[in-house]
């Protein structure tokens, strides 16, 4: 273990007491900040007859509006005159960014220089945490510009001394790994396992390259498809969750959750109602709340922001790695779970199916899913399409039942809606470069449901 390998020690290891002090200090701060700088805010405090210095520690917090991307949008142009969340004038602010939303406007969010200092504080902590030092040499495939994840994490290797090699993109020429000899590469799950793949094209095993260890960046997966990548490239595969919101949580050495930043952001967990926290261990809507230190300034301030992802709060217990910030479970995004026969079942649950180990030896790992009705009421059909790296070797009868086998497994409702018909699941195997999502342009989705 790295037991005393810290970036900011005093924080990092702090005592669960005084962490718990500091976090409610902030959280009173931060409240009073936003009252005080938010248009949103001021108007709501005035309007719900509530006084900022009523919310005194994070359980007051459940008294506070919880809002949403849709808050956001409609607190801003062109639905308002100004931004609703901004909380300094235009002479402070450094950059401004926009998330890329699925419908509608992008959010915008104000960053100050101290923002970013802050956001590469969180970024720093967790590399730190995964062994990083000065003398790594990191290649970014995560895209520079709105997005705030890749030019935070270059700005945290400056606070680390390491070299980072911002290709933003995963195609680069395969020559870049011999030049620079990396020791390790943010990036997806799946842009990791095409990598490898052009590598092994050119005569080169990724299991024998420079790479020491691997960072996947902003993504919910399967721990089969992690397992898959790890074995490629033999070598540790670490989890990172971050967001423009300012979430960046990070894994340690341990594997053994996400530890969140809890000075830096406050995370609360929501029962489905969103009216009260779900105790530590069960599974809930993820909550954010932007804690600035007592005295700093902030962009943007969002108090009880809504996620759309699920967690669980794993451990507020010192971690073998000697850290006391609390662990939570990999997120999952809400918009990607979907009801069957009242049972929920998420994208991970099909790539779990998928990167089955035994089915390694014939997919790709690339797949695609369609949800449709059927021709009775309540009858549903799940079409699952995957990759096969040979079509003529590829095992199907072998990879339906692993697939089944795992899919089944935690999903007890969806097993008996097979078994009596209501659900029918097709298999479908496709060569390399014929699903449909390589037609369309943008991130792969994974499961569409034409219901
Ligand atoms: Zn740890």
């Amino acid at each position: 273990m790295t037991e005393g390998n810290f970036y900011n020690p005093e924080i990092e290891d702090m005592d669960r007491s005084e962490l718990d002090a500091l976090v409610d200090d902030r959280i009173r701060y931060t409240v009073n900040y936003a009252a005080e700088n938010s248009l949103f805010y001021k108007k709501w405090f005035r309007e719900n007859d509530i006084k900022p210095s009523d919310i005194r520690s994070h359980e007051d917090l459940l008294e506070l509006p919880i809002i949403s991307g849709k808050t956001i949008r409609e607190n801003q142009p062109p639905e308002k005159h100004d931004f609703g969340f901004r909380t300094l004038d235009w002479d402070d602010i450094f950059t401004v960014h926009e998330t890329s939303g699925t419908s509608g406007t992008p959010k915008s969010f104000f960053l100050t220089w101290d923002d970013w200092e802050r956001f590469a504080e969180k970024y720093a902590r967790s590399f730190v945490s995964q062994g990083f030092r000065k003398d790594d040499r990191v290649i970014v495939c995560a895209s520079y510009g709105m997005n705030v994840g890749a030019n935070t994490m270059t700005l945290a290797a400056r606070n680390i001394g390491m070299t980072m090699i911002p290709e933003g993109k995963c195609t680069f020429p395969i020559r870049i790994m011999d030049a620079y000899r990396p020791t390790s590469i943010v990036a997806s799950i799946f842009k990791l396992i095409r990598l490898a793949k052009r590598m092994q094209n050119q005569n080169m095993d990724p299991a024998d390259s420079s790479i020491e260890k691997l960072i996947i960046g902003g993504e919910s997966f399967a721990e089969e498809a992690r397992r898959y990548v790890s074995e490629i490239w033999d070598c540790e595969v670490y989890n990172t969750y971050g967001s423009t919101e300012g979430t960046m949580c990070g894994e340690c050495v341990d594997i053994s959750g996400l530890h969140v930043p809890e000075d830096l952001v406050h995370l609360d967990v929501y029962d489905p109602r969103m009216d009260k926290f779900v105790n530590d261990g069960e599974c809930g809507r993820t909550v954010l709340t932007t804690l600035l230190p007592v005295g700093a300034k902030s962009g943007n301030v969002l108090i009880n922001y809504d996620t759309e992802d699920t967690t669980v709060v794993l451990s507020r217990d010192k971690c073998n790695c000697g850290r006391t910030h609390m662990k939570i479970l990999n997120p999952q995004r809400e918009a990607e779970t979907f009801w069957v026969s009242d049972t929920p079942f998420n994208r991970v649950d099909i790539e779990k199916g998928v990167f089955q180990r035994d089915n390694m030896e014939y997919l790709t790992g690339e797949y695609e899913a369609f949800l449709y009705g059927g021709d009775d009421e309540g009858e549903t059909t799940l079409r699952v399409s995957m990759e096969c790296s040979d079509m003529e070797k590829c095992e199907q009868e072998l990879i339906k039942e692993n697939f089944l086998h795992s899919f089944f497994q935690y999903k007890k409702g969806l097993e008996d809606s097979y078994i009596d018909g209501s659900l029918n699941i097709l298999f479908n195997y496709e060569r390399p470069g014929d699903l449909e999502f390589y037609r369309i342009k943008g991130r792969p989705k994974r499961i569409v449901d034409r219901r």
